[in-house]
């Protein structure tokens, strides 16, 4: 007899977040905007169907960008045009372990978990100390959270190198020159822009920039708007 845990099998929308993946299996992942865990829009095997998939998909929404991956041997990875194994992907299925869930729905914990614009995440949080003189002193620092590698202390994101300290300082310049933007995005308030060891992500809507002077969908960025989000 089917239990209710079985019947949720039978739903597509659970399906796609509980059932393990398959060797080969063909993913549609969510990859910008990041989400703590890995966001799975479509599984199958057939490559051409996932790939149209995930063609609607970019057509379908403004603020969302998909791509295709494929699981092999525990991993995803980014596939060629043939749909073939290409290299290892910057978005995995990472797990974190359930006691830095626990711990950013603690309001004494003064933790969070942040995501690494290359999907990776990690804990920051705040650990105190008691100093020389007696006093209490309380310091942020960034931890590993996944279940198989966690409170491990890190100062780049494991993942894709990145330096986390320079993304939280204000003073440095070091995060934002790894940005590189094409003179055709300059302005435009759809620029996204980050770039990874793997793939620049220009915008949401040309995830791999527009191929020429103007681009159709240019949109006037508000400057006061981005003068907030930087500082
Ligand atoms: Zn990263």
């Amino acid at each position: 007899m089917d239990t209710t845990a079985d019947l949720l099998f039978l739903n597509e929308e659970v399906a796609l977040r509980i059932n393990p993946f398959s060797e080969g299996e063909y993913l549609v992942i969510q990859t910008h905007p990041q989400e703590k865990s890995l966001k799975v829009s479509k599984r199958s095997f057939d490559y051409e169907s996932a790939k149209k998939y995930c063609e609607l998909e970019n057509l379908g929404h403004d603020y969302a960008t998909f791509e295709l991956r494929i699981f092999h041997d525990g991993n995803l990875w980014t596939v060629d045009a043939s749909g073939n194994r290409r290299r290892i992907s910057q978005q995995q299925d990472w797990k974190v372990a359930p006691q830095y869930l626990e711990a950013i729905h603690d309001n004494d914990n003064h933790g969070e978990i942040i995501v690494c614009f290359c999907s990776y995440p990690y804990f920051h949080g705040v650990t105190a100390q008691i100093s020389g003189s007696g006093e209490v002193v309380e310091f942020w620092h960034s931890v590993t959270c996944l279940v198989d590698d966690h409170g491990r202390e890190i100062h780049s994101c494991p993942n894709c190198h990145i330096s986390l300290v320079d993304e939280l300082d204000d003073d440095s310049d070091d995060f934002y020159q790894q940005i590189t933007q094409p003179a055709v995005c300059i302005g435009c308030a759809n620029y996204h822009g980050q770039e990874y060891a793997e793939e620049l992500l220009i915008c949401a809507i040309h995830p791999y920039g527009w191929d020429g002077v103007s681009c159709p969908d240019f949109t006037e960025s508000d400057n006061n708007k981005l003068d907030k989000t930087v500082k």
